[in-house]
């Protein structure tokens, strides 16, 4: 089985995602690392902030290639995006044909309240996070959900919005787990 996590930058998904790693033996997947590693390895990018900001044919290159690489793993978590915030606007981290790469049973979207995602990403000095108001914030959670609607319908994969409480990400990953225990 293949499952799906989303979330915007800074709702806290890698920690909620630590904490599935220690208590499944489901690998997990993340997506933009493995297009990273294969535009790294042409010299597109130096970092993964960078990706975004490529040309969009470009980016649409490197996600084909990395889902037909995790279309070949079986039971695995894809550490991902609904869509991804291009300045031409979002692009779909799954379009139709990844869709059909991945055949996905489920997707999780990972939540929280938006002033708090704004002041964990300015909090990271790892990443070059872009500079989203509140309302920006709002607005891509809001159209996360959706893009995660639309790709339901190609699926039939259940969707489940879970909120990352601040000091409480074993909660949202034993929602997780759960399924994936099924
Ligand atoms: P992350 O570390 O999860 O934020 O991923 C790093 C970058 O990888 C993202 O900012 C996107 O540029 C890219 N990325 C991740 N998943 C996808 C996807 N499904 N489709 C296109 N780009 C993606
Ligand atoms: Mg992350």
């Amino acid at each position: 089985m293949r499952v799906v996590i989303t979330g915007v930058a800074g709702v806290g998904k890698s920690t909620v995602l630590d904490i599935v790693k220690n208590k499944t033996s489901y690998e997990i997947i993340n997506f933009g690392t493995l297009m990273f590693e294969m535009a790294k390895a042409v010299d597109l990018v130096k970092d993964r902030d960078e990706l975004r900001r490529l040309p969009v044919d470009t980016q649409i290159n490197l996600q084909k290639k990395a889902s037909a690489a995790i279309g070949k793993m079986e039971n695995v978590v894809v550490d991902t995006h609904m869509t991804i915030k291009t300045p031409n606007g979002y692009m779909p981290g799954l379009p139709e044909w990844v869709l059909r790469e991945l055949k996905v049973s489920a997707f999780y979207l990972i939540e929280a309240d938006p002033e708090l995602i704004q002041k964990r990403r300015n909090s990271d000095p790892s990443r070059k996070r872009d500079e989203d108001t509140v309302a920006d914030i709002i607005e891509h959670q809001q159209i996360n959900r959706s893009f995660a609607a639309a790709y339901s319908i190609y699926t039939a994969a259940t969707i489940k919005f879970i909120e990352n409480v601040e000091g409480k990400p074993d909660i949202a990953a034993q929602n997780i787990v759960k399924r994936l225990m099924q």
